[in-house]
């Protein structure tokens, strides 16, 4: 069975445009407002140069997607096992099932991820469609859609647009003040950095807490446990443990090391003597 879903394509584009907007809105409205109050017309217009060339960048990643969703190298609902799982783990935490794509695009073949309606599996996936690490790896997936982790991470990606773009309106501020008054391009000088570290920060901890919330539910909605760990201890992952990576990469990664996933999912196997018949 191989079926490309064109109307799912239009629908996800609708909502990528939507998302857009509001990210544009919120950040770009606020940017060109103070772009205006501190360095009128001339601060205004350059402003609005920057905000259209990124609007520009983020309408061809867009069309660039849709390619790649198009194009054949993502297959749907290829197996009819694993769509069928995906519609039972679905229907237990009363989410719509998730189309289930395969796509060579991911970093590593046995890495998976969701854009909130979708499943997107490495090709590593679709050669053990039946495996119990195919399901827990499904079901950590869905566990993403039903938290809503896409939408929570679409919201803080336009607070980041606006936190940037509000430090960018102190640079074109302090350039129309002229060169006596250089506090606000000191101002602009240590608070990007800051601004970036403490949005990374952030963001590293809502993503951490996004993967042990869903590997929880994962958990409860394939009754699979041990399989759900065995996975993450099998695969080469991208970031295995962190013993072995240096300080700066630690800081780098967004995910939390599996060694840390394993040691949560086994204790969740210690709550749950029986994860056979368990809740
Ligand atoms: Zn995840």
């Amino acid at each position: 069975m191989f079926e490309i879903r064109e109307d799912r394509f239009r629908r996800r584009e609708m909502a990528d445009r939507l998302k857009i907007a509001f990210a544009t809105a919120a950040s770009g409205g606020l940017g060109l407002g103070a772009a205006w109050l501190a360095a009128g017309t001339t601060g205004a217009t350059i402003y609005a140069g920057a905000a259209f060339y990124a609007l520009f960048k983020e309408r061809r990643i867009s069309a660039k997607t849709r390619e790649i969703y198009t194009n054949g190298s993502f297959l749907i609902n290829q197996f009819e096992e694993v769509a069928e799982n995906a519609g039972r783990m679905a229907e237990k935490v009363k989410i719509k099932p998730p189309p289930v794509f395969y796509s060579e695009h991911l970093m590593t073949p046995d890495n998976a991820c969701t854009d909130g309606v979708n499943v997107i599996m490495g090709l590593n996936y679709a050669q053990n469609p039946t495996a119990l690490e195919t399901l827990t790896t499904l079901a950590h997936e869905i566990g993403h859609i039903k938290n809503r982790d896409s939408e929570r991470n679409h919201i803080l990606h336009a607070f980041e647009l606006a936190t940037y773009n509000s430090a960018t309106v102190l640079l074109i501020g302090s350039f129309a003040a002229g060169p006596e008054e250089m506090r606000p391009i000191l101002g602009f000088v240590w608070a990007m950095p800051v601004l970036g570290i403490g949005h990374h920060l952030l963001q590293k901890t809502v993503r951490k807490l996004q993967e042990f919330r869903a590997d929880r539910l994962g958990v409860r909605i394939s009754n699979c446990p041990l399989d759900m760990a065995m996975d993450l201890y099998n695969s080469p992952s991208t970031y295995p443990n962190s013993e072995s990576c240096t300080l700066l990469q630690k800081f780098i990664r967004p995910h939390p090391p599996d060694s840390h996933r394993i040691k949560a999912i086994v204790q969740i196997c210690k709550r749950v003597p029986d994860p056979v018949s368990g809740p």
